[in-house]
């Protein structure tokens, strides 16, 4: 034997059947909540052209300075794996030109991203995203649905969590904020850390998400962008949070809430949990209505969000799975080849018609299968010896109460279909 190659690459895991449930519950859960607001789903690949990522993220970020997974492929095209998935979707929107007609599109996915971030807890390589997105309309009825939607699906998970909103302005009122932001950085410049130095200059809104405690003192004390928002922004800001009133969501105004590229305009939202300490995000989002152009397409007013999965499922409860948890309806137990040979027969005619059978292919005694079924929480036992096959009749036993009776084949089936039924109501 050679070397073992069993491990996966740093900062990489992989999801194992014991914890899989709870990934489907919330991929289940958000499929169907995503499509009572009108989302469809789409599957973009996870590896694009690294202009695109460049482009609609901004080289100044540290996702595209320092995070991208980065390579030439064989034909020495710079390609990146996806390290989010809004300009994908927004290339996919504009490559099929669904544009085309001017209504409005609602998309949503779900699938792994990938960026190569320092190594920290709870944080992964590869990691998975749900996001929607609406494109086509700057309505900020469409802002407060989006918003509606992303709660509405922390809230069918039983997570309760705080929205928080901010408006960034738009191309005509920002400019003029951002001098004197600006001007009010340079005043204190040598007091601030490197990365709010270099910010100050390139990015200056970025300043806003230091966590370096020094540089705090200063960055309460910077003018807020909402003060200084435009009669249109204003307004539209105004109606966001009257519809968010109307549908009932509570919020808080974060006036440092920001997010950092020029496409940005106007509404900014997150949703945080404060069972998740200091990384406490859940869902960002906002408004994007200059990030079509950006890709080289028409101007379309466009909005979205994206929710960390890893971060989601470590908030569900053990007990939410349970009821996730694939368990056999049916373990058939046998003793000897022929009696083997019967338990795949019956095993393949019920799982035809609908139910969940297993049988072990390593069967020793019957006592060993028996630990087995209780280890796969089986909900009952079928025995298959010799004596049962000459009879034609079957010992059953529910593992629930130890109840104990004998079946017939058709007598079976007719019970693990009222079984199911039961189950379903
Ligand atoms: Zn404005
Ligand atoms: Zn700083």
């Amino acid at each position: 034997m050679g070397e073992l190659l069993a491990n996966t690459l740093p900062g990489m895991r992989d999801l194992l059947p014991e914890e899989i449930a709870r990934w489907q519950s919330a991929e289940d859960r958000a499929r169907r909540i995503f499509a009572r607001y009108g989302f469809l789903e789409i599957r973009t690949p996870v590896i694009e052209a690294t202009e695109l990522f460049a482009r609609s993220i901004g080289a100044e970020t540290d996702i595209v300075g320092k995070e991208m997974y980065t390579f030439r492929d064989q034909s020495d095209r710079s390609v990146t794996l996806r390290p989010e998935a809004t300009a994908s979707v927004v290339r996919a929107y504009l490559q099929n030109t669904m544009y085309r007609g001017g209504g409005v599109t609602k998309l949503y996915y779900i699938g792994p991203m990938f960026r190569h971030e320092k190594k920290q807890k709870g944080r992964w390589r590869q990691f998975y995203q749900i996001g929607a997105e609406t494109l086509g309309t700057d309505h900020p009825a469409a802002d407060a649905e989006m918003i509606e939607t992303a709660l509405r699906f922390l809230e069918s998970m039983g997570i309760k969590a705080e929205l928080l909103i901010n408006s960034v302005g738009c191309a005509d009122c920002r400019p003029q904020y951002m001098d004197l932001l600006r001007q009010e950085l340079r005043k204190h410049l040598p007091a601030l850390c490197e990365d709010c130095r270099r910010r100050a200059e390139t990015n200056s809104l970025r300043v806003f998400d230091c966590k370096v405690e020094s540089c705090q003192p200063y960055i309460q004390k910077l003018p807020f962008i909402a003060d200084h928002l435009c009669g249109d922004c204003a307004e539209h800001f105004s109606s966001m949070k009257s519809c968010l009133q109307e549908a009932g969501i509570a919020y808080e105004f974060a006036p440092r809430l920001v997010r950092g590229l020029d496409y940005y305009v106007r509404t900014a939202f997150e949703i945080v949990s404060g069972e998740l300490g200091s990384q406490n995000a859940l869902v960002g989002g906002g408004r994007y209505d200059g990030l079509s152009e950006v890709l080289g397409g028409p101007r379309v007013p466009g909005l979205g969000f994206a929710l960390g999965l890893d971060r989601l499922v470590m908030l569900l409860p053990e007990d939410q799975s349970s009821g996730w948890q694939w368990k056999p309806e049916l373990f058939l137990a046998y003793m000897g080849e022929p009696a083997f040979r019967k338990a795949q027969d019956i095993a393949r005619g019920l799982r035809q018609r609908g139910h969940a059978c297993y049988y072990d292919f390593l069967a020793g005694s019957l006592k060993s299968q028996l630990r087995l079924a209780n280890k796969l929480r089986a909900e009952h036992v079928l025995i298959i010896g010799k004596d049962e096959l000459e009879r034609d009749r079957y010992s059953i036993k529910s593992l629930k109460d130890s109840r104990q009776w004998e079946v017939t084949l058709s007598e079976l089936e007719s019970y693990l279909q009222a079984q199911a039924k039961g189950r379903a109501v």
